[in-house]
């Protein structure tokens, strides 16, 4: 249920109606908005009347949250979340590149790319310690020694830190390192590291399952987000269709949709949801085009080499280029980077 209070309305009496609906069971999540507090009750409703809810003192309006997410929800957060991490402001005005190899392979590797992606505009470095192959006999990472190495490159160049947690049981070890958690698309539903990352206050970044729905991804942030975590942004990656050609179909339907259902900011990973390098930057001109806050795209230096992805990876000659062209976009529809 979603309690808007009137404008004005003292704080002793919010209190008074959070507290009530807590005591009728309901977890409360308050937010403000233009001056006005609104306040998400959310479980079971059978408790509570909530139809007299609308009578009680400082209440304006009380009506049901009719999607089933609900922290996640404008409806319920009407203004963009911004997330600050190191020199980014993640679903600001300002474009967000993230960028970097797909597996962090060793410190030379590593360092040559960080300089390359920090001189090009990124504000974020990616880079895989732990990766979810499908492979078993597939590369599978460095571990913890690639998420030191991937620390030490992206702060001799200014940058922050994503990478991805596959388990609940190896998220205090990747806080540890990284400023952003990435959830990894085949981890979207896996519900017991979604709590976990929603125990810290780290920034999450949830991937979109390879044939996930866009009401199942963002219930998936409201998992996090009603364990206290709201700093969650998601990432259209690709998702599984009949298409063969392409690795997956990226889904740039989802930007505009998910912009107007959530508050929460939208990246868009045109590496993964295409799958061949000549064809990234053209969808990553369209991504920034529709609206997206961002892009998280795989770079590397030596992509014949690299030990996975690198058929995806740009050069980073390929990447400044796309910047400058982003740059373009990004004016078009009132953003800059
Ligand atoms: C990745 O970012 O390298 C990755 C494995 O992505 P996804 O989870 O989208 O497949
Ligand atoms: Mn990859």
């Amino acid at each position: 249920m979603l309690v808007l209070l009137k404008p004005g309305t003292a704080e002793a009496t919010a209190i008074d109606v959070m507290t009530r609906l807590r005591m009728a069971g309901l977890a409360v999540h308050r937010t403000e908005h233009e001056g006005r507090i609104r306040v998400a009750a959310i479980g079971d409703l059978s408790a509570v009347a909530w139809d007299e809810v609308k009578d009680w003192p400082g209440v304006e309006s009380a009506q049901k949250l009719s999607r089933p997410f609900k922290l996640a929800s404008r409806a319920f957060h009407p203004h963009d979340t911004i997330l600050s991490v190191g020199r980014a402001a993640i679903g600001d005005r300002r474009i967000t590149l993230m960028a970097g190899p797909c597996s962090v392979e060793g410190e030379e590797q590593a360092f040559t790319i960080a300089a390359a992606v920090a001189k090009a505009g990124a504000t974020v470095m990616r880079g895989g310690a732990y990766k979810p192959r499908t492979s078993p006999y597939a590369f599978q990472g460095l571990g913890e020694e690639g998420l030191k190495i991937l620390r030490r490159a992206a702060d001799a160049h200014g940058l922050s830190v994503i990478s991805e947690v596959m388990d609940s049981q190896q998220v205090s070890l990747l806080a540890r390192y990284a400023d952003i958690l990435q959830i990894g698309a085949r981890n979207m539903q896996n519900y017991a590291l979604l709590r976990e990352v929603g125990h810290t206050q780290k920034p999450v970044m949830i991937k979109r399952g390879l044939a996930s729905t866009i009401e199942e991804w963002l219930l998936s942030a409201e998992h996090v987000m009603a364990q206290g975590n709201q700093q969650v942004m998601l990432c259209e990656r690709g998702i599984r269709t009949f298409e063969t050609y392409t690795r997956n179909t990226l889904d740039l339907n989802a930007v505009p949709v998910v912009k107007e259902l959530s508050h929460l900011p939208v990246i868009v990973d045109p590496s993964h949801g295409v799958g061949i390098r000549n064809k990234v930057a053209p969808m990553a001109r369209a991504a920034i085009a529709a609206g997206a806050d961002g892009l998280i795209i795989e770079v590397h230096h030596d992509p014949d080499h690299a030990l996975s992805d690198g058929a995806q990876s740009l050069f980073p000659n390929q990447f400044d280029e796309l910047v400058a062209q982003i740059r373009t976009i990004a004016e078009v529809v009132g953003r800059s980077i």
